[in-house]
């Protein structure tokens, strides 16, 4: 069984988790003063890579709480988890 770690609880059975899709994406600051491009592009466009990707997921059947994680999308391994807020590991602070 694929084990995860949440940063909050501990490693946990995946079962206990859901995907809440791409890491790290802003918000517009201002939606009114933002184009239809820019606003499409923050609703719809998500990378679909091939290798490491910055995830959100969430520990739904546990503490609740959303975390990030940097998976790799070729071999489904975790390679890090890490608290809404923090940098992905290895990134400059
Ligand atoms: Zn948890």
């Amino acid at each position: 069984m694929l084990l995860i770690e949440c940063p909050y609880c501990g490693e946990r059975p995946e079962p206990e988790f859901t995907y809440g899709g791409q890491a790290h994406l802003a918000r517009p600051r201002d939606p009114a003063a933002t184009s239809d491009e820019e606003w499409t592009a923050f609703l719809y466009r998500r990378a679909n890579t091939r290798g490491v990707h910055a995830e959100r997921w969430r520990h739904v059947h546990g503490c609740g709480r959303f975390f990030n994680a940097l998976r790799d999308t070729t071999s489904d391994q975790f390679l890090a988890t890490y608290r809404i807020g923090e940098p992905p590991p290895g990134a400059p602070r």
